[in-house]
């Protein structure tokens, strides 16, 4: 598919993430107190919230943008999915009859904080890439047990905070936590000291479900994708994970990018899941492709300092596809609701400069990353910004998802009462 032409002219430069091809949802402000739903179209924004209060966007299917998120829409369904989708593609196509009228609604994305798109239900992340997986365990078990025994027929995952999900600018306060060193007789109360990223994708449940769906059902239930950190720290997680997994490590902060990326807009990029070691069980096996391929990278930028790219890779490198994973979730009977949210797991690629969080990158500390400034990572630091970037890449265009962004901030003070 080529690039489809805007009247608005920054959404036809082939490097933009906003074409007319793309079309995605966000939730911003301009600095005072209301909230708007917005489609991002190259480097503006359209007002649907104000759109609609002046009557210029009146769908069939209902009207859904006067409450500052996207769940509304969502609740709807696959008709005004459709149909906003469509009326858009109208209205913002070069030649509209619409450019006049709609000009008048458009903001700039520079003068707009960008908010939750949508309302947070619950979040679960899973670990689905199977070089993240066997490199992990390649470090903490030994290359003989890099995989765990189900990890070929079990897309593996835990039940996550939604409360701690936020959007790409936030800051993210470093935690404190209970640390045990391999050579320590007991554990202590402090800050972590090897905080990482996780790069990831999140896929955002549209259509809630009650009960155990197929593959299928469950492919036609995401309504988009972000891009998703999922921040973690690794000292507190490698004294607590057994046996239940991770806690305290992951619930600090998950990030997400602001803009969801419909999955109406990734479509032509479609590609299959690899060949499987081991056949799956009937309920996870998918009637056509679900992963997606998108170009992935993360830069890391010291406090005041230019950012340098430390991985880049791709999304079809998963294991197990969203829609997979969504069928799994739901064997046990658990209900699936709309805007749950659900990471895909870190995705590394197969080379070492595709790996998705510093603890592979670094290998656990002993191979630091070098910097474009000179100075070296093992682990993220104090000031240090992680922003991941994502594109699927079509001819002559791109389907983007904006960054993800965060700083880290210093650990909080330990209160005296929790000092030894
Ligand atoms: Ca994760």
């Amino acid at each position: 598919m080529p690039l489809m032409q805007s009247w608005v002219a920054s959404a036809n430069a082939p490097e933009t993430d906003f074409p007319l091809n793309n079309l995605p949802y966000g939730v911003y402000d301009l600095g005072d107190e209301l909230l708007f739903c917005g489609v991002a179209i190259g480097d503006r924004i359209l007002n649907l919230t104000r759109l609609e209060e002046e009557g210029l966007l009146d769908l069939e299917t209902g009207q859904f943008f006067g409450w500052g998120t996207w769940s509304v829409f969502m609740e709807a369904g696959q008709d005004a999915w459709d149909e906003l989708r469509a009326w858009l593609m109208v209205m913002l196509r070069e030649g509209s009859e619409a450019e006049t009228a709609l000009s008048k609604f458009l903001d700039a994305q520079a003068d707009a904080t960008m908010h939750l798109p949508f309302d947070i239900m619950e979040y679960t992340d899973f670990y689905a890439s199977k070089h993240h997986a066997s490199n992990v365990g390649t470090m903490f078990r030994g290359p003989e047990n890099a995989l765990p025994p189900n990890w070929l027929s079990i897309p593996i995952g835990y039940n996550g905070r939604a409360s701690s999900v936020v959007v790409s600018g936030t800051d993210v306060v470093r935690p404190n936590g209970q640390l045990k060193g391999p050579n320590d007789d007991l554990p202590r109360f402090g800050p972590c000291a090897r905080w990482d990223f996780e790069l990831e994708m999140g896929a955002i449940v549209g259509k809630p479900s009650d009960g155990m769906i197929s593959v299928g059902e469950a492919d036609d239930n995401i309504f988009g994708y972000v891009l998703l950190n999922d921040w973690s720290a690794r000292d507190i997680q490698a004294w607590e994970y057994q046996p239940l997994g991770p806690f305290q490590a992951k619930a600090t902060a998950t990030s997400i990018s602001p803009w969801i990326v419909t999955k109406a807009a990734l479509e032509p990029f479609r590609t299959s899941t690899p060949e499987r070691e081991r056949p799956l069980l009937p309920y996870l096996k998918e009637p056509g492709p679900m992963l997606y391929d998108i170009d992935l990278e993360v830069t890391l930028a010291p406090e005041s300092k230019a950012e340098t790219v430390i991985t880049r890779t791709n999304y079809r490198e998963m294991y197990y596809s969203a829609a997979q994973q969504l069928a799994h979730h739901t064997t046990s009977g658990c209900p699936m609701n709309v805007g749950d949210l659900l990471g895909s797991g870190t995705i590394s690629g197969p080379d070492k400069g595709a790996r998705g969080a510093l603890l592979e990158l670094a290998w656990g500390g002993k191979e630091p990353v070098t910097l474009d400034t000179g100075e070296t990572r093992s682990f993220i630091e104090d000031g240090d910004t992680v922003t991941l970037r994502g594109h699927a890449q079509g001819d002559g265009y791109r389907v983007g998802f904006g960054a993800c962004t965060g700083k880290t901030l210093a650990a909080p003070t330990i209160p005296d009462w929790a000092k030894e």
